[in-house]
């Protein structure tokens, strides 16, 4: 089954609304094994709209239109469909009896131009609408049918569920879900994934974002839920420690989860993230169980006062050294009678800082007890921009936040690492 969209409204052109009815609609048909070939966004024009129509059902068998359904005068999709099928718009007496209904039961009498939305082109489908006013509509046309929704977006998709959906498309035949990963490049990850990309009707999409990589696994065909679970164990097989979480499962989230079961707490020292690793750990309600607190320590004399790095170190090797962060993370450990501390320092450019580069960055974790676990992530090289600032500051959150992640269930700093051992292996 060949579907098209068209989203009609001129907000949606002006850029006043964001198209989220062609989002929600592309996800939604995938989903039920619709394929979605092609989406189109036009304005509150008659002609424009019966050209769009007739075109989608000259290359697909349904398409979908959301907008244009209500009783003023730029609703236009119900004149444009009679229009394309070449009949008069008729009332239907049904949906006349309904919009009286629904009135009455607001306690007022409907005015005589909303009846507007009781009018269908002549022979059309009804499609009962019991989340609002304006019926949904069913219009076979030569090249294949016609389905018109609100544009009102819970209207749309109360008419799509209970209505279209069941027509066009059987039930579900693509399970979802998507992993989460941090500290392997996107092409590692492929690397790693070959193997998985190639079964039968599994597809990987890769989803970066700075320093993570979500992965969203499909699986279509049949028994897609029971084969999507063994998909999945075989992923993080692959994959090991690189896998934080699932779905909606953000880093911070899993850092108090794991902090949590460990009746453990973290404080943060800070230098080129000015904070945002705190911001990070307190975003989640209820973060103050884990979250100690932090230090921005900026200026290098204050990593000294008020982080307890040693003088000499900070003399000798500037701000921006692995022993610095390891320093860091213990000083603001003790300093806030936290069980962990994490520390990050480093150059977030433009300018290199100390003779060393943009990106270079050191990332520290305390633990109970010894120092834990001090890295310099592989940030990307940056070009020019600023931009370069913003991305390596984020990034560095995201590392800091692993690096706790990994030090909490006792893993090496490097995911790459456990790869490299199993390679080792299998050749040896
Ligand atoms: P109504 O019966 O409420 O008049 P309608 O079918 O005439 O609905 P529109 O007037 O086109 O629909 O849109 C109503 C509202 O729905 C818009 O103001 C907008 O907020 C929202 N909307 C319309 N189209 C979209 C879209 N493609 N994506 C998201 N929201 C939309
Ligand atoms: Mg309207």
């Amino acid at each position: 089954m060949r579907v098209e969209l068209l989203t009609v409204g001129d907000e949606l052109l002006l850029g006043d609304t964001v198209n989220g009815n062609a989002a929600w609609l592309g996800r939604r048909l995938a989903d039920h094994g619709a394929e979605v070939t092609r989406s189109v966004v036009v304005g509150d024009d008659e002609d424009v709209i019966v050209e769009a129509v007739t075109a989608a059902l000259g290359r697909a068998d349904a398409v979908i239109t959301t907008g244009g359904l209500g009783p003023t005068s730029d609703d236009l999709t119900r004149d444009a469909l009679a229009a394309a099928a070449g009949v008069p718009l008729v009332r239907d007496r049904e949906a006349e009896k309904r919009l009286r209904e629904r009135a009455a039961a607001a306690g007022h009498e409907i005015r005589e131009s909303a009846l507007r939305m009781a009018d269908v082109p002549e022979g059309a489908g009804v499609l009962r609408n019991s989340a609002g006013s304006a019926p949904g509509l069913r219009v076979e046309l030569p090249g294949g049918v016609a389905y018109a929704l609100p544009g009102v977006p819970f209207e749309m998709r109360t008419i799509m569920d209970e209505v279209v959906l069941p027509e066009l498309a059987g039930p579900p035949e693509v399970a979802r879900r998507t992993l989460r990963t941090a500290g392997l490049w996107e092409s590692v990850l492929a690397e790693r994934l070959a193997e998985v990309e190639a079964m039968d009707g599994v597809r990987l999409a890769y989803l970066p974002q700075p320093a993570e990589v979500r992965v969203r696994v499909s699986v279509a065909g049949t028994d897609v839920w029971d084969r999507l679970v063994g998909v999945e164990k075989r992923i993080r097989e692959l994959l090991g420690s690189a896998v934080y979480g699932v779905e909606d499962e953000s880093l911070d989230r899993v850092v108090h989860r794991l902090l949590t079961q460990r009746s453990a707490t973290v404080a943060a020292a800070e230098s080129l993230t000015g904070g945002l690793i705190g911001a990070e750990l307190t975003a989640m309600p209820g973060s103050s169980t884990t979250f100690a607190g932090g230090v921005v320590a900026y200026a290098t004399e204050l990593k000294r006062d008020l982080l307890d790095v040693p003088a000499d170190l900070l003399a000798e090797h500037g701000a921006v050294h692995p022993d610095v962060a390891a320093a860091m993370a213990a000083g603001v450990r003790d300093r806030l009678g936290a069980t962990y501390g994490v520390a990050v320092t480093g150059v977030a450019g433009p300018e290199a800082q100390d003779g060393r580069p943009v990106g270079t960055v050191y990332i520290g974790v305390a633990g109970p007890g010894d120092l834990r676990i001090v890295t310099r992530p592989k940030l990307p090289v940056p070009g020019p921009g600023a931009e370069t600032r913003d991305v390596i500051r984020r990034m560095t959150v995201v590392h800091a936040l692993d690096q706790l992640r990994r030090a909490l269930l006792g893993l090496g700093a490097d995911a790459g690492a456990e790869f490299a051992q199993e390679d080792r292996e299998e050749s040896g």
